[in-house]
C-alpha cells in the first residue's frame, strides 16, 4: 500500500498531506517574490518528493481520497495532523472531502490553511459545518501583511480564523518561526488559534519583501 503522508521536522515531526505547489501558486505572492517555504526548502524525507506530491494530487482528485488518506491516519495513530504543509484544495468539494476525513479520525486535532479565499466563502455558503477538532485558517497570500479585522471578523462566526506572517518578531505569536532552524516543541495554537501570525526569515526574504513594498 502506497503512504500519501509526510512527516515534517519544521513541524517536529507532524504527519502532513502535501500536493504540488501549483495547486497554490497562481493565487501567491510568497511563490511571486521566492519566499515560499516549499520553494526553498524541498521536502527531504522522500527520494523523489515531487512525484509523491503528484500521487497525493491524484488521490486528492479520485472519488477514493476520503477513504485511502481516512484509513492512512487512521493507521498512522497521529495525534496532530496539518494539511498543507505545500499545496492546498482545487476545489469546494476537495476540501469539503478534507473536513470528512478530519470528521472520521475525530481522535486526530488538524489544522488546515488555505488561501484560497473562494473556496472558504463556497464552504460558509453551503452550511457545511466544520468537525471540533479541526482548525481551518484562511492563509493571507500577501507576505508581511496582517488580515483586515473585517475578514477574521467575517470568518470568525463561521469557526474560521486566519493566518498571515510579519516582518516583525514582536507581532509574531508563532515560537517555531520566532527563531533560526525553530520547531513547535510543546506549542500547539495552529491546531486551536483562530489568528496566527509567523515570522518571516532570512535576510534575503527580508529583502524581496521590501523591494516589492517600495515599488
Ligand atoms: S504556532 Fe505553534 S504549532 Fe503553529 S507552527 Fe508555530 S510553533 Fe508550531
Amino acid at each position: 500500500m502506497k503512504n500519501h503522508l509526510s512527516l515534517v521536522s519544521k513541524l517536529d515531526g507532524v504527519d502532513s498531506f502535501i500536493v504540488p505547489l501549483s495547486t497554490c501558486q497562481d493565487f501567491c505572492k510568497y511563490y511571486d517574490f521566492h519566499v515560499c517555504y516549499w520553494l526553498n526548502n524541498p521536502h527531504k524525507d522522500y527520494k523523489n518528493p515531487r512525484l509523491m506530491y503528484i500521487r497525493n494530487l491524484r488521490l486528492m482528485r479520485s472519488s477514493n481520497f476520503v477513504k485511502v488518506l481516512s484509513n492512512e491516519i487512521l493507521r498512522a495513530n497521529c495525534r496532530k495532523f496539518r494539511f498543507f504543509s505545500g499545496g492546498q484544495t482545487e476545489t469546494v468539494e476537495q476540501l469539503e472531502n478534507i473536513l470528512k476525513i478530519c470528521k472520521i479520525c475525530h481522535q486526530t486535532k488538524f489544522a488546515i490553511m488555505i488561501n484560497a479565499d473562494w473556496q472558504i466563502q463556497a464552504l460558509i455558503k453551503s452550511g457545511y459545518e466544520i468537525p471540533k477538532n479541526a482548525n481551518l485558517l484562511l492563509s493571507n497570500y500577501i507576505p508581511n501583511s496582517k488580515t483586515p479585522d473585517f475578514i477574521k471578523n467575517h470568518l470568525i462566526k463561521y469557526n474560521i480564523g486566519v493566518t498571515q506572517t510579519t516582518l516583525i518578531k514582536k507581532l509574531s505569536n508563532c515560537e517555531a518561526s520566532m527563531i533560526k532552524n525553530g520547531t513547535c516543541g510543546t506549542c500547539e495554537k495552529c491546531y486551536n488559534v483562530k489568528d496566527i501570525t509567523f515570522k518571516i526569515h532570512g535576510r534575503s526574504n527580508e529583502k524581496r519583501i521590501k523591494d516589492y513594498e517600495e515599488r
